[in-house]
């Protein structure tokens, strides 16, 4: 393994849209989304979507079409495989939900390359969908960064990644999101992480705003392609920095045993 964790998020990330305005689109229910958004949270909204889908007889296997046609960029899928080919360690953190995400991943043959998917609770439940939150804030509301939606704060599921590393392994993340709840993680990264920002996106403005918030270094990208481009250099700037580190510390070690085989010509201490 190489030591990198590298967390997308989902919508207008690995995909090139939002998945949940794409369903309500591409099925023809805007308009009655776009009335009730001002009424309730978001997640709640698509879970009532679901239930007016399902009452006006939309049926899962038309929800499933519709994902099956979702656009990705072309650079999107060779990337996540040449990230996996090359031992990283891929999840995804994501405020849309585990149906859309797996039904997605599935029909693109790509869902065995990520090994953790961080969600909001998306099933089949008699024929309708139900699409739930990923916290339930109700009872301890969480104070964060103030721009993570009631249902999920990525910035505690990148806590609880961090917090699962051993102290000696010394893991790297490389998080990779475009929108406003993508910006309470970036302030959790630390000096040894990288942050990659889609341009001109909402986390993007957000971070621009004080960059010296963000421990990361930031490597912002605009496409698939230089998305592609921006990970890939990273992460082979990270495994050449690493095999130096292990070089030279082996170097050392070598040093300490002749050390210990005193006396011995003080020539053998020079490093070749
Ligand atoms: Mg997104
Ligand atoms: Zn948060």
């Amino acid at each position: 393994m190489s030591g990198i964790v590298v967390v997308f998020d989902f919508d207008k990330t690995i995909i090139d849209i939002d998945s949940d305005n794409w369903v309500v689109d591409e099925l023809g229910f805007t308009d009655l989304f776009n009335q009730l958004l001002p009424t309730m949270p978001w997640n709640s909204l698509m879970d009532k979507m679901m239930m007016e889908l399902h009452s006006k007889g939309v049926t899962i296997e038309e929800i499933e079409e519709v994902l099956h046609r979702i656009p990705i960029h072309p650079r999107v899928i060779p990337a996540i495989k040449a990230a996996h080919a090359l031992g990283c360690d891929l999840r995804i953190v994501s405020d849309a939900n585990m149906f859309f995400i797996e039904t997605i991943l599935e029909h693109l043959k790509i869902k065995e390359y990520f090994s953790e998917i961080n969600t909001n609770p998306g099933y089949v439940e008699e024929g309708r969908l139900r699409i739930l939150p990923y916290h339930d804030f109700n009872k301890a509301p969480h104070g964060c960064c103030g721009l993570c939606p009631p249902n999920m704060c990525k910035g505690l599921i990148i806590d609880r990644i961090q917090d699962s590393f051993s102290q000696d392994d010394d893991k790297k993340i490389i998080y990779l999101g475009d929108g406003a709840g993508d910006y309470c993680p970036s302030l959790r990264l630390k000096q040894r992480d990288f942050m990659m920002p889609r341009k001109n996106f909402p986390v993007w403005d957000l971070i621009c705003k004080d960059p010296s918030l963000l421990k990361a270094e930031i490597h912002g990208w605009t496409d698939g392609e230089e998305l592609e481009q921006v990970l890939l250099q990273l992460i082979s700037q990270i495994s050449m920095e690493k095999d130096a580190l292990f070089m030279s510390s082996d170097c050392k070690t070598q040093t300490l045993l002749i050390s210990a085989h005193e006396p011995l010509p003080k020539v053998l201490h020079v490093r070749p």
